[in-house]
């Protein structure tokens, strides 16, 4: 439940709170099953002494062409909840990870269809400097990869090998 704050009467933490629920429901324009919060694209939500709000956002990758709708709808999301002086700042470093993905955003791509990032494992196609991605739908390790791109330049296409349905694997590091 998303608490009503009287903006300008609340405390400046649940001001913080409320701005930050505001904007961590914001969907990933690319993946719209998955919030900027589940991402870990939204790094953090801040209330200066003025009232003004800053949002700070990680790209998921330089160049990515989702970077800038992702700022603005970000803003437009402060804004629609009241917070009308609200601004939207990317922050580069530390460069944005796949580990910042929370393991409910990752179920929720798995359950999109998506294979989401997965850490390096020491099988021996690891060896090889090779990813084992797991079909997202029966969860096989006997997978191909079709093409280095998929729907969009932050996802490779893949092949099941076991149940025969392609894939897309959220690569992007
Ligand atoms: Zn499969």
């Amino acid at each position: 439940m998303v608490e009503v704050v009287d903006i300008k009467q609340g405390s400046n933490a649940k001001v913080r709170q409320a701005a930050w629920l505001a904007a961590a429901v914001v969907p990933d324009p690319e993946i719209p099953v998955v919030t900027v919060a589940d991402l870990g694209i939204l790094r953090s939500v801040d209330v200066s002494a003025d009232g003004t709000v800053v949002a700070r956002v990680t790209p998921t990758y330089s160049g990515c062409p989702a970077t800038q709708l992702i700022e603005q709808m970000v803003l437009e999301a402060l804004q629609a909840a009241g917070f009308e002086n609200a601004r939207v700042e990317s922050v580069l470093s530390p460069a944005w990870t796949t580990d910042w993905i929370s393991d409910d955003g990752k179920e929720k791509l798995r359950q999109f269809g998506i294979a989401p990032p997965e850490k390096t494992s020491n099988s021996k196609r690891a060896l090889f400097g090779e990813t084992v991605v797991h079909c997202p739908r029966c969860g096989s390790a006997e997978t191909e990869r079709v093409s280095e791109f998929g729907s969009t330049p932050c996802k490779a296409h893949y092949r099941c090998t076991a149940c025969k349905e392609p894939f897309d694997y959220f690569k992007c590091l």
